[in-house]
């Protein structure tokens, strides 16, 4: 076999060597390879300011470099790689590293000529070597005379190449140096930020894990589709300006389910910036936690909330601030979780001077709005349930926050243990499991499954399930850390822990039932919650900037305190009867608008006294309650209630559990009465409605099949409908075990969802109610369709599949091919806009010749080119049940269309034939007419956008009424 040159490779290679460049999310390596291009002469200063352009994505940044090292040829490509293998030594495998021995990067350590070229010569090892003494660098050239002052403070800013200063900033413009007050705060600002940041709360109790060890990339999407964006966003790509869909905005929305891993990402990119790796065109960056600012009870300006809720200025706060007025573009604001913030968004309350005092939930919407501070950069993280119309006015753009990867999740757990052994353990059990690592694509849980990896390598069959099954085990975790199992034997650990459980859970629900998520000293009083508890683990002492405040404390995160809620339901004998029912009732309620009051009558009387009704409360209490419910259904659960045994009284869990069991079926009775009728002639179709996942997800928690038939008995449809319904591989799950206990076989809707390779193989216990299953834009993989395939080929009722828009290749075909040979009663296949290329195509009409019922074959989008048409034509020409064909996009010119012409001629069944976007020219037309002159029952052909002129495309129309131009 031919090797291939570095100029291919460069080509071949293009979206491995983005990944390693970029995937990280620090420019660093894209910085360092170009630095060593520069030192070797590759690249021109000019190159390299084309390529390093501010605010544009990374990702477009080193596509930028790629296209550059490919036009100048096999020489510097062959240095490229060099480079590449010198930054990053790691990135084996990929294929490219052996190249890089054809050219030899390194540094020439003699150089004749003058100093000015030595420093771009040895502009890498400079650059490693400065990196931690440029301060005494930068005086000793002061000192010796060498530089003035005015060269001293520009080296001293993150570095900007011309180009920056153009785009940007008006730095350039003006000549502007920053004072020194502002370079000293920023200094101040830096190390404050990276010191909040290094560290992960959740590892806190426990051991320190510091964010460098642990951080994984989790998997960024645009919520918008966006034709220049391929490939996953890196994390400085939120920052800037790719995906952009209101030029006017400058708020970007990072939206994500609890524990989708939104504030280790801004914690990620608060070090980055902090310490200089990242974001470095921002001069300031000020994090906010909106969980904090709920305590701020006082008017504040916006000079007061940055400086005292992120830092002080130690002199000169006018000076620095009016600094910030006047340079907005240089300064970013995070505002972490706007759902945890007790007032919704609203743009009604305008506020335009930034000296004037307001609540800072005034303060904050007119910062996001860009009343104040119009300019400022401000990235904010939310639940989805949080943002609404009003919000979505003001966004720059949007990015959604899908939790790990299957190879993040890998990647995790390989950082989580410094033993490899047990990461290959901890590994092996979750593929034994897919359900657990179904569960793990969510970070938090990921978490607690990596650290209860005794409990989990020891638990043999018993392995989790459920996310309750997943916190349970981290309950136990904990207790048995701080006190060894010797002591609680006897009692058991649940029973030994009882009073802690109370105290924290009374905590907890007090907490999910007012918006609180941060308590003081006088709060944990009030709940008993002694030191003893606290030593337990599941609380955190609360970060603050501004570190003013007493002592404060909060869960570890949002779904533990949702967790010690519902252990205190279940538990607790204090709360009222109705607190299950009004739980379960609460998407009816908070639409009314009294859904705060109504739970908050669950608490003790006492208590409900002193509750303030709040009309302005709170986005975030649905999603609270909502995994609250989900957790009290799992621990109500059969097999879990004789944890409780000893805790409380058995007729009082029996009696809860039988509250949840009813309000699961009135729950689903309600969605169904909602089902329209079906016009004459449709099939009764049911698009779930908000809700209607979270019951399924809760009947799923129950484990019991008595509870999943008895929801499922009443339900009479042909279709489910559940597009955009945040579907992952956990609900798949829990769709699954709902689902087959169905009586009829329906059609499941399951579009632009993410359910993933991990998800269909979740979803095959329910395939045999399955008639056709449409998975359209859900990063599927051949891996996935292997699985499913492998199931759904014996399940009778299975007749169709849309697969429109996921990652398919040609080695799915073979799977199809199979299932079209082995069932003669399948009726439709989509493959659209996938990556089948000719060789797919055969495959395919090895399936399709010996096939007799298929009714529709959709294409579009892929790449079967001429040879594949011919292919396809060839099996299909004597079909006499295919009605529909499509190759629209497919890159089919005339010869392609002369095959096809076959079908027309021959088949008896064809009706449509779709062949848009293609390169088909009057010859091969010519030949579709002729065919189509002894073909009476087909009803078109497609041909827009081929490659024919006006003329003739107007002639043809005439001869030929069913073509349609
Ligand atoms: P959210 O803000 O979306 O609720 P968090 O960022 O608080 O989620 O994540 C919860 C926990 O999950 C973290 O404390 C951490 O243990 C883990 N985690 C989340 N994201 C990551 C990540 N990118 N890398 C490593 N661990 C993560």
């Amino acid at each position: 076999m031919r090797l291939m040159s570095a100029q291919e490779l460069v080509l071949k290679k293009r979206t491995d060597i983005l990944d390693a460049l970029c995937s990280s999310g620090s420019a660093e390596h894209l910085e360092r390879v170009l630095d060593v291009l520069l030192a070797q002469g590759e690249l021109t200063w000019e190159d390299y300011q084309n390529v390093q352009v501010p605010g544009r994505a990374l990702y477009t940044n080193a596509r930028q470099l790629l296209d550059l090292v490919y036009a100048k040829g096999v020489d510097t490509c062959g240095i490229f790689f060099a480079a590449l293998k010198q930054v990053l030594p790691e990135v084996q495998g990929a294929g490219f590293s052996s190249l890089s021995s054809c050219s030899n990067v390194e540094e020439k350590e003699e150089t004749h000529g003058t100093s000015a070229q030595t420093l771009l010569t040895q502009r890498p090892s400079l650059i490693y070597k400065l990196q931690d003494c440029i301060d005494g660098a930068l005086k000793a050239l002061v000192q010796s005379g060498h530089f003035t002052s005015a060269d001293f403070d520009p080296v001293q800013l993150p570095i900007y190449t011309p180009t920056q200063q153009e785009a940007g900033s008006s730095l350039n413009e003006e000549k502007l140096t920053p004072p020194k007050e502002v370079l000293k705060y920023q200094k101040k600002l830096s190390s404050s930020v990276c010191a909040q940041s290094c560290f992960l709360s959740t590892y806190g109790g426990t051991s320190h894990m510091s964010l460098d060890d642990i951080y994984t990339e989790g998997q960024l999407e645009l919520a918008h589709e966006c034709v220049d964006v391929q490939g996953p966003l890196g994390l400085e790509d939120i920052v800037g300006t790719v995906g952009t869909v209101n030029e006017e905005a400058d708020t970007v929305l990072v939206c994500g389910e609890a524990g989708s891993g939104k504030s280790t990402l801004l914690q990620r990119l608060h070090l980055l910036w902090a310490r200089g790796a990242a974001l470095q065109y921002y001069l300031l960056l000020f994090p906010f936690s909106c969980r904090r600012l709920n305590s701020e009870q006082r008017e504040l300006s916006v000079q007061e909330l940055l400086f005292q809720h992120c830092c002080w200025p130690d002199r000169e706060q006018e000076e620095i601030f009016q600094f910030i007025l006047d340079h907005p573009h240089l300064i970013l604001f995070t505002f972490d979780g706007l759902d945890e913030l007790k007032q919704s968004f609203s743009d009604e309350h305008r506020l335009c001077c930034p000296t004037q005092r307001a609540p800072v939930h005034i303060l904050l919407f007119n910062l996001i709005q860009g009343s104040l501070l119009k300019g400022v950069r401000k990235v904010v993280t939310s639940r989805p349930e949080a943002v609404g119309p009003v919000l979505k006015k003001h966004l720059c753009k949007e990015v959604l926050l899908k939790g790990f990867s299957p190879n993040g999740i890998d990647c995790f757990v390989r950082k989580h243990h410094s033993d490899p052994t047990v990461a290959v353990k901890v590994l092996e059990s979750l593929q034994a499991n897919t359900a657990l690592l179904g569960l793990c694509h969510s970070p938090v849980l990921c978490w607690i499954v990596s650290q209860c990896h005794k409990e989990l390598l020891g638990c043999g069959e018993g392995s989790p399930q459920t996310i309750t099954d997943v916190y349970l085990m981290i309950l136990q975790h904990f207790f048995q850390r701080q006190s060894p199992p010797k002591s609680t034997v006897r009692l058991g650990w649940q029973q030994g822990h009882l009073e802690t459980i109370l105290h924290l859970g009374q905590l907890a629900f007090e907490g999910i039932s007012t918006t609180c998520y941060i308590f003081s000293g006088a709060d944990l009083e009030k709940c008993d919650v002694t030191e003893k508890d606290i030593c337990m683990g599941f609380l955190t002492q609360s970060k603050d900037m501004s570190s003013s405040h007493s002592k404060c404390y909060e869960f570890l995160h949002v779904t533990m305190q949702c967790f010690f809620a519902a252990l205190y339901i279940v538990l607790s004998s204090h709360t009222d009867r109705y607190a299950i029912p009004k739980l379960f009732e609460l998407q009816e309620l908070r639409d009314t608008g009294v859904s705060s009051m109504c739970f908050r009558s669950c608490l003790p009387s006492t208590d409900q006294e002193e509750q303030i009704v709040d009309s302005e409360h709170a986005v975030a209490e649905t999603p609270n309650l909502q995994i609250t419910a989900t957790f009290v259904s799992g621990l109500l659960s059969q097999r879990h209630q004789s944890l409780w045994l000893h805790c409380c009284s058995t007729a009082m869990v029996e009696k809860k559990a039988r509250q949840v069991a009813r309000c699961l079926s009135k729950g689903m009775q309600k969605h169904f009465k909602s089902i329209p009728q079906p016009v004459q002639g449709e099939k009764k179709s049911m698009h779930a409605m908000p809700g209607f996942v979270w019951l399924i997800k809760c009947i799923y928690e129950m484990q019991e099949s008595r509870i999943a038939k008895e929801a499922m008995s009443k339900l009479q449809v042909d279709h489910l409908k559940l597009t955009y319904c945040n579907i992952g591989p956990v609900e798949c799950t829990a769709l699954a075990y709902v689902l087959q206990h169905l009586r009829n076989a329906v059609g499941i809707q399951l579009d632009n969802n993410s359910v993933g390779d991990v998800g269909v193989e979740q979803l095959l216990p329910c395939m045999h109610i399955c008639k056709s299953l449409y998975l359209r834009n859900n990063n599927i993989t051949d891996e996935g369709i292997h699985k499913l395939i492998a199931k759904v080929i014996q399940c009778d009722n299975f007749q169709k599949i849309a697969l429109f828009n996921n990652k398919l290749t040609d080695a799915c075909t073979q799977h199809f091919s199979h299932l079209l040979k082995t069932r003669q009663d399948f009726l439709s296949l989509r493959l659209g806009n996938n990556n089948i290329t000719e060789e797919g195509a055969k495959q395919l009409a090895e399936g399709l010749k010996s096939n007799h019922s298929l009714k529709h074959l959709g294409l579009w989008g892929n790449k079967i080119g001429d040879v594949g048409a011919e292919a396809l034509a060839s099996a299909l020409e004597n079909s006499d049940t295919l009605l529909w064909l499509s190759l629209v996009g497919n890159g089919v010119g005339s010869e392609g269309a002369y095959a096809l012409a076959n079908i027309i001629r021959n088949s008896t069944s064809l009706e449509e034939l779709w062949l848009t976007e293609n390169c088909i020219t009057r010859a091969g037309v010519e030949c579709l007419i002729e065919a189509l002159e002894h073909n009476t029952h087909m009803k078109s052909v497609w041909l827009r956008n081929n490659d024919l002129s006006l003329e003739e495309v107007k002639e043809m129309a005439q001869r030929e009424s069913r073509l349609t131009f």
